[in-house]
């Protein structure tokens, strides 16, 4: 069982949750959240801030922890480890001074967020009355050690996730780790990305070969579109992993776009359910090639990802010439930057990649291989659905839809289940918008 922030952002949440998992404690629930909402980010923008203000601001995001572990009637004990590594953040980001934090140092910052939040989690399930043991997941959670988006090991997981967790899923003790942590391998803390809870939950799903993984966040599921861009969105009850894999890399924050490859492997349903109505249905996610239409159009969910940025490479040498793809995506795989969207020409390729890249970087070694432009300020737009490439007219329909929008590159590809566009970042909540009225309210 999977909380996110805000389903543990204060002590009517946490109180929530305790309902929650009691309802569970017949199955042996294991628990990972995430930091309160809004820590993360918090203690990310700590290195920011003038270096005289640090301080400050780390014993606010503490006084949060302690006033919460207050409401909740919690033994003064819980915060006293919370206490010391407040104390000790302060001073790591005092000695920082003006420097330019580096990943290992991010990592080890915002870390604090899940450690901090896990523990009054323990121990409000322990005052609710069901026995629980806070156990660190960067024993478990072992990583490549790729500071701010490590890769999980897997080899040995599923022993670790053993020794870490059965003793106490054999005894009645619900274990509550932390979702995102990990550690590399020489032992520091790293984190697996922005969102990586879900993620967390389901690596150790597959090693515990667990019945399900449930992902308790603030809406009731996987949605036909961000129920905040289109609030006539309708829950999708059923989903591929397949789709909700694609959904999710394509902007769809409800599940981290890791989570599915786990699942997939040990054959392990996900169930996507909102803290805030516990006796909702909620998304089942499973392995189906058919999750059937959710009206008469064979689209299923719009999603849209912004902060994109398109690269232009453009070079003659293609023409006629092969092995040309291969070094351009040996850059790419040099600087560890992911591709999301790709079209090519005779003479050119399109790219679009995330902005948060060290894109200068990247453009350097770019330009050894062709003419290179950067598009800034994108958008992509995924049309998800059933079947999508083998039917007619679906092109036709999404793009006069949005006929008053510029298309800047679209892929089409190996995938039936969805059609990407690019768009300018101003226009993409226009464009789901418009997307979700022609194919799934309109269609009603
Ligand atoms: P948590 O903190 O529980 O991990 P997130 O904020 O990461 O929650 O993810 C939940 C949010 O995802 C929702 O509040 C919603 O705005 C957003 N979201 C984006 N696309 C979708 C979608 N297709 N279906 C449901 N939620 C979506
Ligand atoms: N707390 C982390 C984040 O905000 C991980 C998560 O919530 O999944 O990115
Ligand atoms: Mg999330």
């Amino acid at each position: 069982m999977k909380f996110g922030g805000t389903s543990v952002a204060d002590a009517p949440a946490i109180r929530r949750l305790v309902e929650i998992v009691r309802t569970r404690k017949a199955e042996r629930p294991l628990v990972v959240v995430s930091a309160l909402a809004r820590v993360s980010n918090a203690l990310l923008g700590l290195p920011l801030l003038a270096a005289q203000e640090r301080k400050a601001a780390v014993e606010t995001l503490l006084e949060r922890h302690q006033a919460l572990a207050l409401e909740l009637e919690l033994p003064a004990k819980v915060t006293e480890p919370t206490v010391l590594e407040a104390d000790r953040l302060a001073s790591t980001l005092e000695v920082l001074g003006d420097t330019v934090p580096e990943g290992d140092l991010l990592d080890f910052v915002v870390g604090h967020g899940e450690l901090w939040s896990s523990r009054l989690v323990a121990a409000a399930l322990e005052k609710g009355g069901v026995r629980s043991a806070w156990v660190d997941v960067r024993s478990v959670i072992r990583t490549d050690g790729y500071f701010t988006s490590a890769a999980p090991e897997r080899e040995g997981l599923p022993a670790r996730a053993h020794d870490a967790f059965l003793h106490h899923l054999g005894t009645g003790v619900v274990p509550v780790s932390q979702g995102f942590l990990g550690s590399g391998p020489d032992g520091r803390p790293t984190t697996l990305g922005r969102g990586g809870s879900d993620y967390t939950a389901a690596l150790l799903g597959a090693a515990l070969e667990v019945d399900r993984v449930e992902i308790w966040t603030d809406v009731d599921g996987i949605m036909t579109a961000d129920p905040r861009v289109v609030p006539q969105a309708r829950l999708l009850t059923v989903a591929s992993h397949h789709e909700a894999a694609e959904l999710a890399a394509f902007g769809a924050k409800v599940l981290h776009p890791a989570t599915q490859a786990p699942l997939v492997e040990a054959g392990i349903p996900c169930v996507v359910l909102n803290s805030f109505a516990p006796h909702r249905t909620g998304t089942r996610v499973i392995s189906t090639a058919d999750p059937g239409q959710v009206g008469p159009s064979p689209v299923r969910a719009i999603s849209c990802k912004r902060g994109i940025t398109i690269v232009n490479v453009t070079s003659p040498r293609m023409l006629g010439a092969s092995g040309f793809l291969r070094r351009l995506f040996e850059v790419f795989e040099r600087h560890r930057i992911s591709v999301d969207v790709l079209a090519t020409s005779e003479v050119s390729v399109s790219m679009t990649v995330e902005n948060s890249f060290p894109l200068e970087k990247l453009r350097e070694d770019l330009e050894a291989l062709g003419e290179v432009a950067f598009a800034p300020e994108r958008a992509i737009v995924a049309v998800v659905g059933l079947a999508l490439r083998d039917t007619p007219g679906i092109a036709a329909r999404i793009f006069s839809a949005i006929r008053s929008i510029n298309v800047e590159v679209v892929s089409q590809g190996a995938s039936s289940t969805n059609l990407t566009f690019v768009v300018r970042e101003e226009e993409a909540f226009n464009a789901v918008r418009a997307l979700h009225r022609e194919f799934i309210e309109e269609s009603a």
